[in-house]
């Protein structure tokens, strides 16, 4: 039996940005240089200690009853495998040759049983407007596209998913006029009416470039090949 390909949903961001890198990263382990978001990594795993006071009491999270979200941080033997970056939440198809997973940060029940899928981002910025930066940046929208990804996981393996994600958005605040070691955030909590309807097709897409023999052209439009591009070029003229 051939094995299934491995597929997170890095892979499939990366196939519809530019499919050179999705094949780069896959089959030739070449990746883009990235830096660790360390404070970020700080910022998800106090909120998870949060949310998981009030998923071991079963009571809604103040912020749910601020923004009159009628849900308790979802109760399930197998919370913390679907958390943990190694493991995630799995999704096989044999048909189509895949093992695609993800990590969520956390699931959400509401009364009638559905999941709501909910990511934690950290970012510090003098005016938050989410609008404007869903509007004007591609990595809002890829924020939109991971929970859509993990919806479709979700659905997958059995479970009845909203159609409402959340992202719960830490802003730090930089310009307080002591610093005192503690840094201090606005919290945004933002719906999103998601569509997971394109996944299916967008992993099948990816599995099969990369089961084949394709070489894509880099995107015209990444400051990694346009940069190398150009360094290229002054060598050698
Ligand atoms: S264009 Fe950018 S995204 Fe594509 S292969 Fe080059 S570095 Fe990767």
């Amino acid at each position: 039996m051939i094995a299934l390909i491995k597929l997170s949903r890095s892979t499939v961001e990366k196939y519809i940005n530019c499919p050179r890198c999705c094949v780069l990263d896959k089959k030739y382990k070449i990746k883009p240089p990235s830096l660790p978001f360390t404070l970020n990594i700080a910022v998800d795993n106090l909120c998870k200690n949060e949310f998981d006071h009030y998923r071991e009491i079963q009571e809604p999270h103040p912020l749910f009853i601020e923004n009159k979200i009628d849900a308790i941080p979802f109760k399930h033997k197998d919370i913390d495998l679907w958390r943990s970056n190694f493991k995630g939440i799995r999704y096989k198809s044999i048909e189509h040759n895949f093992d695609f997973g993800g990590a969520v940060d956390d699931v959400w029940q509401k009364k009638n049983g559905e999941l709501i899928i909910a990511d934690v981002k950290a970012t510090s910025r003098n005016n938050f407007d989410w609008n404007q930066t869903f509007n004007k940046y591609d990595y809002a929208k890829a924020y939109k596209r991971q929970l859509e990804m993990y919806q479709w996981l979700f659905r997958k393996n059995g479970f009845k998913v909203a159609d409402e994600a959340y992202l719960l958005y830490f802003n730090g605040k930089k310009n307080e006029r002591f610093f005192n070691n503690k840094l201090h955030f606005d919290t945004h909590l933002i719906k999103l009416n998601c569509s997971a309807s394109w996944v299916e097709g967008k992993v099948i897409e990816t599995v099969r470039l990369l089961q084949s023999n394709q070489f894509p052209k880099p995107s015209t439009n990444c400051e990694y090949c346009n940069y190398l591009k150009k360094r290229w070029q002054l060598q050698n003229n």
